[in-house]
């Protein structure tokens, strides 16, 4: 009897202890983030107040309420102070390394593209130009919350080195053209820069190789199936600008045709081509792009800054065509982050369309995510804030005046906030940006760097901006 009563003692406290360590044992994580309103932008918009995010290694591994907070633990928790949790911004259009030339030639010149871009870019374009400006570049995109970017430039090997010493995720199209350029002696010599690149840059976890061919009517038709033959056999993306101006079907000689129906003719149309731009098309071109299941970068701010035009996007997305949002080159919008170019993307439309009802902040905020992830063939990695995704997150604070009230985050993002409310920016699980200072980089260095190139440049400037003015 005694046996048994003290077996039955022995019993209940291994029970006991059992327990107790089961409401103990959380399941363990890297980091949490809590407090916030999160954009999930999964497929019904979901939006969680007071959300929680659970982050293992470089994947998001659990979205949900507070309650989160008694299943996980994890060595980082992240306050997000009521601010807003969501997706990184994508940015599907840059010239990245143009930022060390923007804001010049600002003048109101006529032929702005003789008289800066070439020049510029025929003396100053060095390997070393273009890493510490993708230094730069990806410096500003990390604190503005953008955390993948698609760029077409040269030099792709020193863009990708940079890219991935910032932190952040880029697509970075080679640029191929029929001239010599800076990094192609012979025409056409980006191909085989570009194939290069891509064997040297196909397994890595931040950069996606690709090709970037400049346009239809600077790219030869063989020279353009060559490069879709190239890109089915590596699976990589394609990059080109298409209808960014009025007259692209006469420099082709196209007579009766459209530019996209010529491409089409040529086979050189498919699910991994992003059209950068798409202004000047027609209803049939848009059909003919959905039935390719190619996409657009919309680049709104450039295009009014440029006088190029404005797309068609409403009408793109009532099509379900692909979309995401770009800046163009620093050049171009002065912009590498994605915030002004929201609040264009939506007045725009309703500009051309003279709807005041369309394009809402939600559609634009997912073509500045989960679309841009699209349109890259990304988004079943990126993109939305998804169990099972990779943690590209970023946080936006509340608190700043220009965020008051907040009553609808989707429109608080795309009319209120700018840059300077970014507070977080997570890519592939490692926090790169946490209270709005950058951990992968010395900006002291970066400034530096930047303010010897633009000594340097202004020099060579002051030249240009006399020959604008004998040209115009
Ligand atoms: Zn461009």
């Amino acid at each position: 009897m005694k046996n048994y009563l003290k077996n039955a003692v022995l019993l209940g406290t291994l029970f006991l202890v059992g327990c107790s360590s089961l409401i103990q044992k959380k399941e363990s994580a890297s980091i949490i983030i809590k407090n916030g309103t999160i954009l999930t932008m999964d497929k019904n918009n979901n939006v969680i107040n007071n959300g929680v995010v659970v982050i293992k290694d470089n994947k998001i591994i659990s979205v949900g309420n507070k309650n989160l907070l008694n299943t996980y633990s994890a060595p980082k928790i992240i306050d997000a102070e009521e601010g807003i949790i969501m997706p990184g911004m994508i940015n599907t259009h840059s010239h990245l390394p143009m930022i060390a030339f923007r804001g010049l030639g600002e003048e109101g010149i006529k032929n702005r593209l003789f008289a800066y871009f070439f020049p510029l870019e025929g003396e100053k374009l060095s390997r070393d130009l273009i890493y510490k400006a993708t230094i730069h570049g990806s410096i500003d995109m990390a604190l503005s919350g953008v955390t993948t970017y698609a760029d077409m430039y040269y030099h792709m090997d020193e863009m990708a080195k940079a890219t991935k010493e910032i932190g952040i995720r880029g697509v970075l199209g080679e640029t191929v053209i029929k001239f010599p350029v800076v990094d192609a002696k012979t025409p056409y010599g980006g191909i085989e820069y570009a194939v290069n690149f891509i064997e040297e840059y196909k397994n890595d976890e931040l950069i996606t190789p690709a090709f970037g061919p400049h346009a239809p009517y600077t790219v030869s038709k063989e020279k353009m199936q060559e490069i879709t033959r190239l890109s089915e056999k590596y699976n990589v993306p394609v990059m080109i600008h298409v209808g960014e101006f009025d007259d692209e079907d006469k420099r082709l000689n196209l007579k009766n045709r459209s530019v996209i129906e010529y491409m089409d003719s040529i086979g050189v149309l498919n699910s991994r081509v992003l059209l950068a731009h798409g202004i000047h098309l027609n209803e049939k071109d848009l059909d003919i792009i959905k039935k390719r299941d190619a996409a657009i970068a919309y680049n709104p701010m450039a295009n009014a800054k440029g006088a190029t035009g404005i797309a068609r996007t409403y009408e793109m997305l009532e099509k379900s065509i692909k979309v995401g949002l770009g800046t163009d080159g620093p050049m171009s919008s002065n912009q590498v982050d994605l915030f002004r170019t929201l609040s264009y993307a939506s007045s725009m439309q309703r500009l051309k369309y003279n709807d005041r009802t369309i394009m809402t902040p939600d559609i634009v905020v997912r073509m500045a995510t989960i679309g841009g992830a699209e349109a890259l063939n990304l988004d079943s990695k990126i993109g939305s804030i998804e169990s099972g995704k990779l943690a590209d997150i970023i946080i936006v604070e509340t608190k700043s005046s220009n965020m008051m009230p907040n009553y609808d985050p989707f429109a608080t993002l795309v009319f209120q906030a700018n840059s300077s409310n970014v507070d977080t920016t997570i890519v592939n699980g490692k926090v790169i940006v946490e209270d709005k200072k950058l951990k992968t980089y010395d900006i002291e260095k970066n400034r530096k760097q930047m303010k010897a190139i633009e000594a340097d440049i202004a020099e060579f400037a002051k030249g240009l901006a006399q020959k604008a003015k004998s040209m115009d």
